[in-house]
């Protein structure tokens, strides 16, 4: 048994006992944790209010002999409470929750997704995007390393995409493409984010595109994936927490 300390993400919580709840984070750089906070439910407890999902702390953990390690002390890094307090972006923050969730495993080295996951929930709760979770998940594909292939159409290199392969992720022209079409707009996007520049995506205003940007993202990823996110396809958000 012994004393460790990492920058923790929470990603779930359930309650264990009459006070107690079990958290399943994603830290720094010890991969996927799940950790018992004892009294974390008492509101005058030592954790009190500052255990809820998307929260980014500096924590102290004891790691004992079963699966579970105990939170021992914690000093905030990031609440992002503002993430619970508006609906379209508490959905967005539980998409990416959800997202890290099912890509992380333990043992892993994850501090890059920690990172990135991090980084993207303190940009959520200062200001929401349109092209938000897109730009996320490419990100994530990047990480995950399934970014999508559009440098130019794999059978002919032509520079003119109309298409993406589902389950690889190529792109293609009007000529060899033969799933449905991608418009020009969402292409440049997806370039733009693959190339780093997340930022000047992001600052567009919602447009025609960031709806079909968003869908052709999330169904690749879901395909390349093979996952499908509850929190993407629930029109009740009071199933997700
Ligand atoms: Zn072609």
């Amino acid at each position: 048994m012994s004393e460790y300390k990492d920058s923790i993400l929470v990603l779930r919580t359930y309650k264990l006992g009459e006070s107690d709840r079990i958290l399943s984070c994603l830290s720094k750089e010890h991969g996927k944790v799940r950790v018992v906070a004892k009294g974390a439910r008492k509101p005058k407890g030592k954790f009190g209010g500052r255990i809820e999902p998307f929260t980014e702390l500096n924590a102290s953990l004891w790691r004992g002999r079963g699966e579970l390690d105990t939170l021992r002390q914690v000093d905030v890094i990031s609440l992002n409470s503002s993430l619970h307090e508006d609906l379209d972006k508490m959905m967005k923050a539980a998409t990416v929750v959800e997202l890290v969730d099912k890509v992380s495993f333990d043992g892993q080295e994850l501090s890059e997704l920690y990172t990135l996951a991090t980084r993207a929930l303190r940009l959520l709760a200062q200001k929401d995007s349109a092209n938000f979770l897109a730009v996320f998940a490419l990100r994530l594909l990047v990480v995950e390393g399934l970014a999508p292939q559009l440098e130019g159409c794999r059978v002919c290199g032509d520079r003119k995409l109309t298409s993406i392969e589902a389950r690889n992720g190529y792109g293609l022209c009007v000529v060899h493409g033969v799933s449905s079409p991608v418009s020009t707009g969402v292409i440049e996007m997806m370039r733009a984010v693959l190339a780093g520049k997340t930022a000047s995506v992001l600052n567009l205003e919602m447009m025609d595109e960031s709806v079909e940007f968003e869908a052709v993202v999330i169904e690749y990823l879901e395909s390349v994936l093979s996952l499908r996110l509850a929190s993407m396809h629930s029109n009740d958000s009071s199933l997700m927490f």
